[in-house]
């Protein structure tokens, strides 16, 4: 995890990067608004501790301007003042939390928890799937192996994120129409099967280690072990 700080004050940053450290973090510093805001969309910080009064560009300013781009990334401010305007000030640019100068060391960790856990748990959708080498691209909805780019119709991607969702784990036929196709299996029907197939030629045919093995009698794991 890594914690930007943007704080004009070389004390108080190096106390907070000392504390930070000490706590298993990685830190960088900025000591002035345009470089901070720079780092801050950058550099791939998990956090920003972000003082209000700063050089160059104020830190509700430095706040809206990150908040716009990178929503994604927490920031908790910092100040001297405490009068409630500069608060509402504050999470109206976007700032997610706000800790008063002096602080404890110990409360900033506390909040700096919370914020990491809430949007960790919130809001970090992996944007794609990984087994062995085969990448499935959530969002551009292809798989990658081998370097190449593999397309596939929505029914397969469908099938294959369920596979890979699922890897390591022996799926029956009714596992899987009622999970990918919506519907009950019938023993009459063999669109598992026949997209098991087109699968296999698209994703395993030309690789090796094979991913989709067959189950006599179960179904099918996808694995590489
Ligand atoms: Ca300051």
């Amino acid at each position: 995890m890594k914690i930007l700080i943007i704080e004009d004050e070389p004390r108080v940053a190096s106390f907070i990067k000392a504390g930070l450290e000490e706590e298993g973090y990685d830190t960088a510093v900025a000591y002035d608004g345009p470089s901070g805001e720079k780092a801050a969309l950058e550099e791939s910080a998990d956090l920003v501790i972000l003082d209000l009064i700063l050089p160059g560009r104020n830190g509700i300013d430095v706040c809206r301007a990150v908040k716009e781009k990178k929503p994604g990334l927490p920031v908790l401010m910092l100040t001297a003042l405490s009068t409630t305007v500069d608060k509402v000030k504050g999470f109206d640019a976007g700032a997610d939390d706000y800790l008063v100068k002096p602080f404890d060391f110990p409360e900033l960790l506390a909040r700096i928890r919370v914020l990491l856990k809430r949007y960790n748990t919130a809001s970090r959708q992996p944007d794609s799937l990984r087994v062995a080498d085969l990448e499935l691209d959530l969002l551009r909805k292809v798989a990658i192996r081998g370097g190449r780019v593999i397309e596939l119709t929505a029914k397969e991607f469908a099938l294959l994120e369920y596979f890979m969702r699922n890897s390591g784990r022996v799926l029956s036929r009714i596992d899987i129409s009622e999970k990918v196709w919506d519907i009950t299996y019938d023993t009459g029907t063999n669109i598992v099967e026949v997209y098991v197939n087109i699968l296999r030629k698209k994703i395993d045919r030309d690789f090796e280690p094979k991913l989709i093995h067959t189950r006599i009698g179960l179904g099918y794991i996808f694995t590489d072990a």
